[in-house]
């Protein structure tokens, strides 16, 4: 499914539930944080070696939080007037110049100490 119908679909939804008027931008930012939250504290305390594990045994819970994040990120765009995807392709560029393939290659390091 592409992204417009994603958004044409979220929308419906909440226009169906008169939502809309409950979600502005300072609320919608809180509740993508809450969501990566959520995402987070399924890894709590986990070590490395058990990562893989648990995303197979949590990978339902897992999915709805991934899902979460997207669908209020979507509507933080949609009421913003922000064209997610192609901000996400300009930042994409953006992160292009700041990690030349050929400095960056095989690091990790941050664009200031390359
Ligand atoms: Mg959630």
């Amino acid at each position: 499914m592409d992204h417009d119908k994603i958004v044409q679909k979220l929308r419906a939804f909440n226009n169906n539930r008169d939502w809309d008027q409950y979600h502005n931008i300072k609320d919608l930012a809180t509740a993508i944080g809450i969501e990566a939250s959520e995402l987070q504290e399924l890894f709590l305390w986990k070590k490395e070696d058990e990562l893989n594990v648990l995303l197979e045994a949590k990978r339902d819970k897992i999915e709805e939080e991934v899902a979460d994040i997207f669908l209020f990120l979507t509507m933080f765009c949609y009421k913003a007037n922000i064209d997610l995807e192609n901000v996400s392709l300009k930042k994409m560029e953006k992160n292009n110049l700041k990690y030349p393939v050929e400095k960056i290659k095989g690091k990790n390091s941050k664009y200031t100490e390359l």
